[in-house]
């Protein structure tokens, strides 16, 4: 199955990591799809799989320059022994004392803090809160929210330039079954829950909207403004589509 879908897209001797994800974004365990993440290393003398330790993906390790028809061999035989695994849920991240949480493309560890100045200080690896903020996840949610909402914008905004159109307003929601959302009038609608996604993704989501400004539909000539925006759009697409649920585990469910 992966082999013939390799096949038809590349006529490249040697696997490539973008062009995998797109392919094979996940695997199909007994209970879920679990999304796949390859990455090459310069010292892998043999191809490597390994789940990630809260079982919320499969990591593929690739030596440099692996034939394509290795990879399709060992995906073939990955694909056999995902089917019979039964994995337990991924976990909850709640807002608590040394959670683990990404926000805005990086990993920072929150810490409730006594001595801090203000309520929030997002530094390159911590998220710090103030001590009194420690059971208010409304306060923390909306400073996440505020965070999502200034990216956003800045983002909605550069490309909108680019297309040359206009977006009205941006507002952002707990959105359940979507990611955003563009309206004929020009305003636009983003889940806040993207501050918890790679940047790389953010970006494709803003440009897919504000591509709606030019195009309301998904022609070819939507999918054109799009990749004039972000070029390897479809490797966005195939995170959100392997990913996405990842984004509901941190913080309250609502
Ligand atoms: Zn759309």
């Amino acid at each position: 199955m992966f082999l013939l879908k390799l096949l038809k897209k590349t006529n490249k001797k040697f696997a490539c990591v973008t062009e995998l994800t797109h392919v094979c974004p996940s695997l199909k365990t007994k209970d879920r799809n679990i999304p796949i993440t390859f990455r090459t290393h310069k010292n892998a003398k043999n191809l490597r799989l390994r789940l990630s330790k809260d079982f919320t993906e499969v990591i593929i390790t690739l030596p440099p320059k692996t034939p394509i028809n290795v990879v399709t061999d060992f995906l073939s035989r990955c694909e056999l022994w995902a089917a019979s695994l039964s994995l337990p849920l991924p976990k909850k991240v709640f807002f608590e004392e040394g959670a683990k949480i990404p926000v805005l493309g990086k990993v920072r560890v929150l810490h409730f803090k006594n001595d801090l100045k203000v309520n929030f200080v997002l530094e390159q690896d911590k998220l710090l809160v103030h001590e009194k903020l420690r059971h208010d996840i409304g306060a923390i949610k909306l400073f996440l929210k505020q965070l999502a909402y200034e990216y956003l914008s800045k983002k909605t905004h550069e490309y909108s330039n680019i297309l040359n159109v206009r977006c009205r307003s941006i507002t952002l929601k707990n959105y359940i079954s979507r990611w955003g959302s563009c309206s004929s009038k020009g305003d636009l609608t983003y889940s806040w829950r993207l501050v918890f996604a790679p940047l790389y993704v953010v970006d494709y989501l803003c440009a897919h909207e504000v591509a709606h400004l030019k195009e309301m539909n998904h022609s070819p000539n939507f999918w054109s403004c799009v990749s004039l925006l972000i070029p390897d759009y479809k490797l966005c697409r195939s995170w959100l589509k392997a990913h996405g649920s990842t984004l509901f585990l941190y913080g309250p469910d609502e």
